[in-house]
């Protein structure tokens, strides 16, 4: 190989020879582009000969020009790495060639070497002003010219390199998403920024740089002081890593992530920042949707549980010292809006949320906070509140609002809410111990009869957990077997025969002993457990009854009432339930008195009519128990098929001829009449009371009077009894 490049060089060099034999030519260039091609400019054979000669040996290429036009020909043609110039010249001599050479920016940068014969500083000075790297002197010192000629190479070389390596950077810098800067410090000078700058701030690179204060200043005046902060860190050396907004001229705002590195002159001095900056907007703005998904409702757009804890135990965890500082909690809970949202569908009841959430939002200030819990269940935080009174304002306020009606289509609503307020939140170490103070408040409200407000008690913290614990072991009563039936009965009081018994749920707690229906009855309607509790007694009482009629022929007329709570009349499949067990049991429809209560007439009259007609077609007898002691209008009665009206045992204990109780029973009987009704006394527990009862024509009679409720033993011997004479009577005609 080294041989083959010896045998290239060699042929170059007779060739330029040769072309120095024939000097007419002019120019000589190499074919060879390893080697470092250098043109001779000069007007004398003898010096271009040696110089050729010593050049060649060297292994350089050589090119010759005999004049300064071509030279300037033959570097446009091919240009060499480096020119020796001769300054005598005739024609443009050698300074002028090099003034022509520089001001191509093509070839500019090759080095020139002038050769003078000239002593004098003045034309050497003049060379290097016009931008030659060096001169030579004649005559030549072989190996000065050798070696002078070695640097400049090399140097252009390293300059090349330089540059390309540059160009590299440059495109690079250019073809970056992110900007790119550099910077001194004190004073602030920016002393570069690639072009992406001019998408991201809007600004073009060489304005930021006439005005680096501007690039300064366009950081989001919010975030001008945790910037100073991070910058004036007592920790600078490492790198810096920071987040921050841009307001850009036009006014649209960025957000930003700037890394940046110190560069110091001494520990405490920094002189230079290096650093990129990336447009973080999108990266922001889908952070910010995400996060508003995550703490918001997407029905009413309020705040959801999960911000509203966490808002809550943030308040909670700081210290409230003045009495300005304390904050009030209300969980308010709409009064009938699963019956508005059964009856006239999702979509009113999403839309009536959406208003209640603005009549919300209307009724507090813009430093509280209101969120939706869920369904019809909403909370307000109201913040610095130092009297009770100021609470009380505003859960009144919002009474108010609700009740003034809101439109929906042709609809128009009038709600009302139930309350719970807790004042003194500070005593609360976690927002869900507040919230559910809140909400056992609530439910005290409800239980008041709605529409109205209540503050959290201990007293009612301790009847929330006895609630609690009741539901529980009512649970694990079903489960286990605790509960059974007690029978009263229920006698003519024209005749005084049997009519039939009313099954009375019982429970007999292995620990407590006796729980009265009393307590247990609300608990198990306002959890639901009802529903399975209901399903036993009714099974029960259609067991025992249809057993009574198969031991004594002459009970196949009585009826067996039944208690039902509207939860188990509103569960979904009660018909199918019903069906089942009155089949399964034999017992005829007809001897099934199924009582219900006057709430319920009111809560859904649509629905609550038509279930009442499949009944009552197919057979079951309905009766309203506790008559008198719910709604007072009478209107609504005649549009519900109804056989039997039961008296509550209130007016029939302060029952006397005078008292307004002896009238309202007269009322009722009468009213029944004409409705084809017949009427029951319950709670009857005096043979007057009986007496003026009969006076009153009631039909029949319940009471302790006649009997308590009765176990299944009692009761079965209290029929046997009631109905043996019935028996010998009809056995001895
Ligand atoms: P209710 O349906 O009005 O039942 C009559 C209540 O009056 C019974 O109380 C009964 O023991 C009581 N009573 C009967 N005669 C007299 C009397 O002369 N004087 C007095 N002071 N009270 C008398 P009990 O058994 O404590 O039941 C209370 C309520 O519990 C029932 O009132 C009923 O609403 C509910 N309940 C009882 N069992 C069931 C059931 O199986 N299902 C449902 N849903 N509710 C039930
Ligand atoms: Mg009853
Ligand atoms: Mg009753």
């Amino acid at each position: 190989m080294a041989s083959l490049i010896n045998a290239l060089n060699q042929n170059s060099f007779s060739q330029n020879s040769l072309s120095h034999n024939s000097p007419s030519q002019n120019l000589m260039t190499s074919s060879s582009s390893d080697q470092n091609l250098i043109l001779i400019v000069d007007d004398t054979p003898a010096n271009l000969t040696v110089i050729s000669e010593a050049l060649s040996d060297a292994g350089f290429e050589i090119a010759i020009a005999i004049s300064g036009e071509r030279a300037l020909e033959q570097i446009q043609r091919e240009p060499p790495d480096l020119i020796l110039l001769d300054i005598m010249m005739p024609g443009i001599g050698g300074f002028e060639t090099c003034k022509r050479l520089k001001s191509d920016p093509k070839v500019s940068m090759i080095p020139v070497i002038f050769m003078t014969a000239l002593a004098d500083v003045e034309s050497k000075i003049q060379g290097l002003e016009l931008g030659a790297v060096d001169y030579i002197t004649k005559p030549f010192q072989e190996r000065e010219v050798l070696a002078r000629i070695k640097t400049h190479l090399e140097l252009r070389k390293t300059q090349i390199k330089l540059q390309k390596s540059e160009q590299r950077l440059e495109s690079i810098l250019h073809s970056l998403k992110e900007v790119v800067w550099s910077a001194r410090l004190k004073p602030f000078e920016l002393l570069y920024l690639n072009p992406v700058v001019k998408q991201i701030y809007g600004h073009e690179p060489e304005q930021l740089i006439r005005d680096p204060l501007c690039w300064l200043e366009m950081v989001h005046p919010d975030d001008q002081l945790q910037l100073q902060k991070r910058l004036n860190a007592p920790d600078p050396s490492g790198p810096l890593d920071l987040e921050y907004r841009i307001l850009r001229l036009d006014g649209e705002v960025r957000w930003v992530h700037c890394q940046a590195h110190v560069y110091f002159h001494t520990t405490e001095q920094r002189f230079r920042v290096d650093g990129i900056v990336h447009d973080i907007s999108d990266r922001k703005q889908a952070e910010h949707q995400l996060r508003y998904t995550a703490e918001h409702d997407s029905l009413t757009n309020l705040a959801n549980r999960a911000y509203f804890v966490t808002q809550l135990n943030q308040l909670l965890g700081r210290p409230h010292d003045r009495k300005s500082d304390q904050f009030a909690l209300l969980f308010i809970d709409l009064d009938r809006f699963k019956a508005i949202n059964d009856s006239l569908g999702h979509n009113v009841g999403d839309q009536l949320l959406k208003r209640v959430s603005q009549v919300l939002l209307d009724s507090i200030r813009p430093t509280d906070l209101v969120a939706r819990l869920g369904g019809d269940e909403f909370t307000l935080l109201l913040r610095n509140v130092s009297e009770i009174e100021e609470v009380i304002i505003v859960s009144n306020r919002i009474q108010k609002k609700l009740q003034n009606s809101i439109q929906i289509g042709k609809k128009s609503f009038n709600m009302t809410a139930s309350i719970g307020i807790v004042i003194d939140c500070s005593q609360y170490d976690s927002a869900e111990s507040a919230l559910r103070d809140a909400d056992i408040a609530m439910y005290q409200a409800k239980s008041l009869g709605k529409a109205c407000h209540q503050l959290f008690s201990q007293e009612m913290y301790e009847q929330a957990i006895q609630k609690l614990r009741l539901e529980s072991e009512i649970k694990h009563a079903l489960q286990e077997g605790e509960f059974f039936l007690h029978y009263q009965p229920i006698k003519r009081l024209d005749t005084g025969e049997i009519c039939g018994f009313e099954a009375l749920a019982r429970w007999e707690h292995p620990v407590r002993g006796f729980v009265s229906p009393a307590e247990f009855i609300p608990i198990a309607e306002e959890t639901g457990l009802i529903v399975p509790l209901g399903e036993y007694v009714l099974r029960e009482a259609c067991r025992q009854m249809k057993n009574w009629q198969q031991m004594y022929p002459a009970a196949a007329g009585l009826t067996m009432s039944v208690n039902l709570s509207s939860r188990q009349l509103r569960s979904d499949n009660f018909l199918d339930i019903l069906h089942r067990i009155v089949s399964e049991s034999h017992l005829k429809s007809s001897n099934l008195k199924l009582e219900i209560t006057e709430s319920l007439l009111m809560e859904n009259s649509a629905a609550t009519l038509q279930l009442f007609q499949q009944l009552q077609d197919q057979g079951f007898r309905l009766s309203l128990d506790d008559f008198g002691t719910g709604y007072s209008s009478l209107s609504y009665l005649h549009r519900f098929p109804i056989n039997t009206l039961k008296i509550d045992r209130s007016f029939v204990q302060k029952i006397e001829p005078g008292l307004s109780s002896f009238e309202i029973i007269r009322t009722i009987t009468a009213l029944a009449k004409t409705l084809q009704m017949d009427v029951v006394a319950e709670g009857v527990e005096t043979a007057q009371q009986a007496e003026y009862l009969k006076e009153l024509h009631c039909d029949m009679v319940q009471g302790y009077f006649f009997s308590k409720p009765l176990n299944t033993a009692a009761a079965t011997q209290y029929l046997q009894d009631e109905l043996q004479p019935q028996s010998l009577l009809s056995s001895s005609t």
